[in-house]
């Protein structure tokens, strides 16, 4: 019933992350469910199977909208699979 049960809370956006001062949590993506972003910082968080840990930075990784991305980092473990952070190509 809870369709935000497997997705669990916003996640930390990865720039807040690193900057202790400017800690912050990324939305919901409306309409892509176990999707975040961080309009600020034009990225965005997504819950990925443990076998798609093996991306590193950098990888090309597809987007929610099927725009091509890159992987920023991987996040905590969550709802049997990992966040994976990434954002727009170029
Ligand atoms: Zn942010």
């Amino acid at each position: 019933m809870e369709a935000q049960q497997s997705s669990g809370p916003n996640p930390l956006c990865e720039i807040g992350r690193t900057h202790p001062r400017d800690r912050h949590r990324m939305k919901p993506l409306p309409g892509h469910p176990g999707v975040w972003e961080c309009p600020r910082h034009d990225l965005y968080a997504a819950i990925v199977p443990e076998d798609a840990a093996a991306l590193d930075r950098g990888d090309p990784y597809p987007m929610h909208d099927g725009r091509p991305g890159v992987v920023v980092r991987h996040g905590d473990e969550r709802g049997g699979g990992v966040l994976l952070y990434y954002r727009a190509e170029g």
